[in-house]
């Protein structure tokens, strides 16, 4: 099937489902599109968005890309969508800003065939605002597309659920996304997989790393200072809870960002333990994972796995960031690493 203006890589049947939609009297008012971060939610609902709106559509369910609707959705600055997200400084979207929606969704498109909400990672939002929204996809107005997008059904409110049509979005292959990446960028198969590993098959996550170098050289300097710390003493470790809670406005944001990969390398430990054949995220550091998980038993991964993720929830409720970083390290075993990185 031709969809190449799609661009949407391995969820076919998600697309081809959409094309059957968009410009049809199939088209449902609300989608609810769900899965991982970086799986490519956010991206296949734009592109939804240019197949219901686009002003040339070279055939049925598709559209062209360089209309000025497509050219405008694609960049999100069409006067037909709304785009509903926290404000700054917010977690969650607030019930006002649903309302707000619900105002200038009941006006009629401005020059679109459709009025589209586009409402990303909407488990960020309160009970009572989603309560507000439900309103609108009970009794949605004529000429007015809801696309929310997720990252589990679990953080939203079963009755938002039934009353969408239902999109789940899984990660590739990590062979597929390999081979994809390969194909767009100028990587080493070494690389391809690498970035195929850490993004765990999400392509969207697996571009990121592929076009953004940066990103790379943060994790190899957090996993660097993570590992000098592994046969190191407490006080050496303090230092780094030190480092990570000055200054204190910026403690929160900076431990955010070592502790995912903290906790896929404890992960990985974890696997690595009871020989899982599951893939390993940071796959250049099997040598390094595999000394590690020799040295403790596979319950003992699982509760360092189990206290890292709690650290995860507890960080936006713990007031105290530098003690919930030094508990953590308390938790680490002292392991005399040997042999150069990989
Ligand atoms: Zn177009």
């Amino acid at each position: 099937m031709e969809n190449k203006n799609w661009q949407i890589f391995g969820h076919d049947w998600a697309v081809n489902l959409l094309r059957t939609h968009a410009g049809t009297d199939k088209l449902r008012h609300a989608y609810l599109i769900v899965g991982a971060q970086g799986v490519g939610k956010r991206t296949l609902a734009l592109r939804f968005a240019q197949a219901i709106n686009c002003e040339n559509p070279p055939r049925q369910g598709d559209f062209c890309g360089v209309c000025k609707t497509c050219r405008q959705i694609g960049a999100m600055s069409h006067p037909d969508l709304d785009l509903l997200q926290p404000q700054e400084g917010h977690k969650d979207i607030l019930i006002d800003q649903v309302r707000e929606l619900q105002h200038r969704l009941s006006l009629s498109p401005y020059v679109a065939p459709f009025r589209i909400a586009l409402l990303p990672d909407f488990q960020r939002t309160t009970t009572e605002a989603m309560n507000a929204l439900l309103k609108t996809l009970e009794e949605p107005a004529e000429k007015v597309v809801l696309l929310l997008t997720a990252d589990a059904l679990e953080n939203l409110l079963p009755t938002v659920v039934s009353r969408c049509e239902l999109i789940r979005l899984r990660p590739a292959s990590l062979k597929d996304a390999s081979a994809y990446l390969q194909s767009f960028y100028d990587l080493t198969d070494e690389k391809a997989e690498l970035f195929a590993h850490l993004s765990g098959g999400r392509i969207g996550a697996a571009i990121k790393l592929a076009q953004d170098p940066e990103e790379l050289i943060r994790r190899e300097k957090h996993l660097g200072d993570f590992l000098d710390l592994l046969p190191a003493s407490l006080h050496e470790r303090f230092k780094l809870a030190n480092e990570l809670s000055k200054p204190y406005d910026k403690a929160r944001e900076k431990t955010a960002e070592v502790l995912p990969i903290w906790l896929s390398f404890w992960r990985d430990v974890f696997l690595c333990s009871f020989d899982s054949d599951l893939p390993l995220v940071n796959v250049d550091l099997t040598p390094q994972i595999e000394q590690v998980a020799s040295h403790i038993d596979a319950g003992a991964a699982r509760e360092l796995v189990i206290l890292h993720e709690k650290a995860f929830q507890q960080l936006d409720a713990y007031a105290n960031v530098r003690l919930l970083i030094e508990n953590l390290m308390l938790t680490w075993p002292r392991v005399n690493l040997t042999g150069s990185r990989g």
